[in-house]
């Protein structure tokens, strides 16, 4: 699967299908059930770390790739539709809102899935629905945005148990968009890749950040101490002083809390915690997935140790 992930880690599946198209997903997933085989669905394998040892199941990717235009500045897409191409596609009709997403790796299934957002912007603003397949039953569900339950990196995607859609495959989405200058959506588009270009370690396989920023409300004593941090935008914590950020809602940065750590570029087998962005962990040289889940659980103890805080994963860890 390491040909697979962004992070160029992790072993053989048993069984690997690419899907390209609702038939062909569904067709899997009732293979899976008859041969009672686990299932993976592997988007552009961007935020996911998959294990060494490999997976003894199926792991469906759905290269369902498709894209068009609709009424009232809409876009129906693919769940296998690379961010990028997506982009591309809603610039080139001079459709906005979705620059935010200049640079964002993976597919729009994957997006949906965690809710993707940066620099002020969420799939959660421009999804009107969404279309998965149900692994029980194999049939098409269709669910408007609300219905998607998005929140901070959330969706009911993520969510197991009655009410939950954990398991079920998204195979498309509608987008709603508002008419732009298409030289306007590109510049900005352009903006963020290299902001990102600037500040991100790039130059390693990663899969971005590691773990979730964390809720203001959760780090300060009282309403008042949460209201004026984030009214001067500064938080004095433990000795050391974050930036509030409000990018959806107030946090402070995990990359600041691993920093103020002490663990800015330290390394672990052949993964580092990047010191360029400490939220990220490379794959500095040959690293294997235990390497990564390791310096992740130092820096979860290193964290809790000095700040009280636990530190929430973004990454999925299969
Ligand atoms: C350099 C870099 C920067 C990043 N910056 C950001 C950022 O700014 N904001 C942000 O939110 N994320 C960011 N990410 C994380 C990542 O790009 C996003 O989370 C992305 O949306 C994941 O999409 P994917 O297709 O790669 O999903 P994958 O990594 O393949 O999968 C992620 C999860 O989604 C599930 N999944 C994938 N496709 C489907 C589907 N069709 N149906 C059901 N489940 C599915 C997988 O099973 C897995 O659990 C970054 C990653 C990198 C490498």
């Amino acid at each position: 699967m390491a040909k697979y992930s962004h992070y160029k880690i992790g072993g053989p599946a048993r069984f690997f299908f690419e899907s390209k198209n609702e038939r062909e997903t569904a067709w899997a997933l009732r293979e899976a059930k008859a041969r009672r085989l686990s299932v993976f669905v592997l988007g552009g394998g961007t935020n996911v770390l998959l294990p060494d040892s490999g997976f003894d199941g199926l792991v469906i990717r759905p290269v369902i790739t498709g894209m068009k235009s609709g009424r009232k500045n809409t876009i129906e897409a693919g769940a296998g539709v690379p961010m990028e191409k997506l982009l591309a596609f809603a610039a080139g009709r001079s459709l906005a809102g979705l620059e935010w997403a200049g640079g964002l790796p993976g597919t729009l299934g994957g997006a949906v899935r965690g809710n993707a957002g940066c620099f002020g912007g969420e799939m959660k603003d421009v999804v009107v629905s969404v279309r998965s397949i149900d692994p029980r039953t194999t049939k098409i569900v269709e669910r408007s945005a609300k219905a998607c339950a998005f929140s901070y990196r959330e969706s009911v995607f993520k969510q197991a148990g009655r009410r939950g859609a954990a398991g079920e495959i998204i195979i498309g989405a509608t987008l709603a968009l508002a008419p732009g200058n298409r030289r306007e959506i590109l510049r900005s588009v352009r903006e963020k890749i290299e902001h990102r270009q600037r500040n991100h370690p790039l130059e390693h396989p990663n899969i971005g950040s590691i773990f979730k920023n964390v809720p203001l409300a959760s780090v300060c004593r009282s309403k008042r101490s949460f209201e004026r941090a984030v009214a001067v935008g500064v938080l004095e914590f433990r000795g050391s002083r974050f930036s509030v950020k409000t990018d959806p809602v107030p946090v402070i940065s995990a990359a600041k809390l691993i920093s103020e750590s002490g663990l800015r570029g330290v390394s672990f087998g052949g993964a580092m915690i990047s010191a360029k962005h400490p939220n990220f962990i490379v794959n500095a040289l040959g690293a294997e997935s235990r390497d990564v889940k390791t310096l992740m659980s130092l820096a979860k103890l290193e964290v809790r140790r000095k700040f009280g805080v636990s530190l929430d994963e973004e990454v999925q860890t299969v």
